[in-house]
């Protein structure tokens, strides 16, 4: 349930509506946007009258909320989230953001080349897996904390943001001081006892949507982050399984609108594992944007035919490079702008 203060009502009216909430069973969390302020009441309770509560003083609206999300809807914030990455990177509001890198880290020449390349294009944030979630066991697994130094490193020295995957709780606590955004990969969108660990922190995360995740089910996992209190969540579409297999997922650019619809929250797409395929990655990139999205997630290499994941999907420093200008062209066309 949602319920929706009027413009001037005061604390103590919505301390008292916060107060029988509470009584009555419900998480409440607490949203004071610039007119309004907003309660989300979290909970489960059959024999609950909404109707109490639109008689109460101060209160100008009660939705009952159908969806089983209720902290990633868009009543609960309808303004939107921006999440801030720091150095001035801000991802939700006007600018449309990029985080640009390899699939992995692996070695240092490596990710600095592609760190100054992406850079120089005009990416905000480096990606690059340390850990990465292979298919098969034998595939190469990630540098760890290694590369997340070697990362940090890199982006540091050409003003980056970096975000990287985390796909155990364990790892958490050693990548705070590398990352400046967990990654949630497809492959543990339902993993919910990583997302409830997430949750408790304040650090942004970019949860992507499982490959054969619905984005409903993408919405309650970003629910899990919200209920612990950390609001900082940004979604990415990666595209999904269906029947089709010339491409490695078909990406559903149809989720930025609807998702940016049903929630606050920023949504990012990664036309990379979405296509698969590099030649079919720059027109993705330019439709999600033309869609809508808040960001994207792009692979590139400094030396594609190279690398030790996902070679075939990334980008060379200077096709991603004409791919910056394109956007830069788009964005203005529906009033956004590249960061
Ligand atoms: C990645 O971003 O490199 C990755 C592994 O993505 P996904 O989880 O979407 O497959
Ligand atoms: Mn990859």
């Amino acid at each position: 349930m949602v319920i929706v203060m009027h413009e001037g009502a005061t604390d103590a009216q919505i301390q008292n509506v916060i107060d029988r909430l509470v009584a009555a069973g419900f998480n409440v969390h607490r949203s004071t946007g610039e007119s309004h302020t907003v309660l989300g009441a979290v909970g489960v309770h059959r024999d609950f009258d909404h109707r109490d509560f639109e008689l109460l003083d101060g209160v100008r609206e009660v939705m009952r909320i159908t969806q089983p999300f209720k902290l990633a809807s868009r009543q609960f914030r309808p303004e939107g989230t921006v999440v801030d990455l720091g150095r001035g990177v801000r991802i939700g509001g006007n600018d449309v953001v990029v985080a640009a890198g390899p699939c992995s880290v692996e070695s240092r020449e490596q990710i600095h080349a592609v760190a100054e390349s992406v850079a120089k294009a005009g990416a905000k944030i480096l990606r690059a897996g340390a850990f990465k979630p292979r298919t098969s066991p034998y595939a190469f697994q990630g540098l760890g904390e290694k590369g997340l130094q070697l990362m940090r490193e890199a982006a540091d020295k050409f003003g980056l943001c970096t975000v990287s995957e985390v796909m155990d709780p364990s790892q958490i606590r050693m990548m705070l001081g590398y990352v400046d955004m967990f990654q949630v990969g497809a492959r543990n969108m339902q993993n919910y006892h990583l997302l409830r660990a997430l949750g408790e922190l304040q650090k942004p995360v970019l949860l992507k949507r499982g490959m054969s995740a619905t984005m409903e089910e993408l919405l309650l996992s970003a629910e899990y982050i919200l209920a612990g209190g950390n609001y900082n969540v940004v979604l990415c579409e990666r595209g999904i399984r269906t029947f089709e297999t010339y491409t490695r997922n078909t990406f559903d650019i149809a989720a930025i609108p609807v998702i940016k619809k049903l929630s606050h929250l920023p949504m990012m797409a990664d036309p990379s594992h979405g296509t698969g395929r590099r030649d079919k990655v720059a027109p993705m990139a330019r439709a999600a944007v033309a869609a809508g999205a808040d960001g994207l997630l792009i692979e590139v290499h400094n030396d594609p035919d190279h690398a030790l994941s996902d070679g075939a999907q990334s980008l060379f420093p200077e096709q991603f490079a004409q791919l910056m200008g394109e956007l830069r062209i788009i964005a203005p066309a529906i009033g956004r702008r590249m960061a």
